[in-house]
């Protein structure tokens, strides 16, 4: 126990000293990359600390920009630029069809998750977030964990989701029961009726989210099928809720009501969708969609799509609440998430009447918002965290 304490405390003593001979030593350098459409694209390096990182920052109309920060061991710079410019771009439509008054941006670091990350680089990329001056704020994302936002944080206070007194904590749940509401919008638009009782939901992916959805959905009377490449999760949920299981390989080719896609990015494509036998997809996955252009072959399909960036917004909206003024009360994203219904019924109107894809209109939709400032940001964000969190 005492052993485990005095490493604690040599562990913090060895990041504070870090943090100082950061600040002495510090080689970062910070290149802006010009890219059209993109408010601020930089190239961060740190040869003293090992970093290569890219922050770009979309679009801050309604607020600063809001994104996580990938930490992934790219073959080549490019597809690091190429990557985070598409994320921010999806956190500007993101934020702005929820309303939540943050605009959009995205970081990437390029290292290997597993072996790459050092506290040197995790320091040196906070102060690049830092001179940045609130224009970008970061988060965790895929290969970066909270203990890496913690490090970040001794060199700038622009984070958010750190555990602390009023932390958000985990989004899954709001993201779960925000998707758990896009399942019932498709059903609404199809059937006339919401009711889950006697409806069959194909769920892929059954991790943080997916795992979650599927009580939500057991519970509201489905009939589930479950997929996870890790198989043992999917029988244990399988058994816990009488669903059926198939193999990874089959899940998005079953006969179903709704497939629900809560796993990878890019799973509708110009191979999948042709084998698709769903009537709608509403899932949480983000960027299921592999190219724009395949949100108008489901709409040829007559397959209902809940554009992914809508339906995902739970997590988002929780997050975001954290930066309240009056501190995090579940509460205020309860209700915004619940209301994702409410939003994706209005697209798949606009889309029937334009004749155009529920993406294509979706994304209509953000533009629109941003056009003339609806859900712009008024009073800056607090950070309620402390530097020792
Ligand atoms: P997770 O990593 O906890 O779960 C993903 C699950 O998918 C895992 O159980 C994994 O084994 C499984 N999986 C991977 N490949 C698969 C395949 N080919 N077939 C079937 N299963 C497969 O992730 P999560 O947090 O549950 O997020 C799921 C998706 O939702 C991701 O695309 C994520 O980006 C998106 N999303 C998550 C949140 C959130 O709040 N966690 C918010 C918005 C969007």
């Amino acid at each position: 126990m005492h052993t485990q304490l005095q490493e604690k405390t040599d562990s913090k003593k060895k990041l504070e000293n870090l943090v100082q001979e950061g600040q002495k030593l510090s080689s970062l350098q910070m290149e802006t990359i010009r890219v059209q459409g993109y408010e601020k694209v930089v190239k961060v390096t740190d040869k003293l600390a090992g970093l290569t990182a890219i922050i770009a920052i979309h679009n801050t109309t309604l607020g600063p920009a809001l994104g996580g920060i990938r930490i992934q061991p790219y073959a080549r710079f490019e597809d690091a630029l190429e990557d985070v410019l598409r994320l921010a771009k999806g956190m500007t439509y993101k934020s702005a069809v929820s309303e939540v008054g943050f605009g959009g941006g995205k970081s990437v670091i390029i290292a290997d998750p597993k072996k790459g990350k050092t506290p040197e680089m995790l320091l040196a990329f906070g102060a690049a977030v830092q001179a940045l001056g609130g224009s970008y704020i970061c988060a965790e994302d895929v290969g970066s964990t909270t203990k890496d936002v913690k490090i970040v944080r001794k060199s700038t206070q622009y984070v958010v989701g750190l555990p602390h007194e009023k932390s958000s904590k985990d989004p899954s749940p709001f993201t779960a029961w925000g998707t758990f509401r896009g399942v019932q919008s498709v059903l609404k638009k199809i059937y006339g009726t919401d009711s889950l009782v006697g409806r069959t939901v194909a769920v892929q992916g059954l991790g943080h989210v997916g795992s979650v959805l599927v009580g939500y959905l057991f519970w509201a009377g489905a009939d589930l099928i479950l997929s996870d490449i890790d198989g043992e999760q999917a029988r244990a949920l399988a058994d816990k809720y009488g669903a059926r299981v198939v193999p990874a390989d089959q899940i998005l080719q079953v006969s179903c009501d709704v497939l629900a896609p809560c796993a990878l990015g890019g799973i509708l494509n110009g191979k999948t969708i042709p084998l698709l036998r769903c009537r709608a997809i509403a899932g949480a996955a983000n960027n299921q969609l592999l190219s724009d252009s395949d949100a108008n072959a489901l709409r040829e399909r007559g397959i209902l799509y809940a554009p992914d960036f809508v339906i995902n917004a739970g997590g988002l909206l929780n997050v975001s609440a954290e930066l309240e003024e009056e501190g995090y009360n579940p509460t205020s994203p309860r209700e915004k998430t619940h209301r994702i219904y409410d939003t994706l019924l209005a697209i798949y109107e606009i889309a029937e009447k334009n004749q155009e894809s529920t993406h294509t209109a979706a994304l209509a939709l953000a533009e629109y918002r941003i056009r003339y400032n609806i859900g712009k940001r008024v009073i800056p964000p607090t950070f309620h965290h402390s530097v020792d969190e």
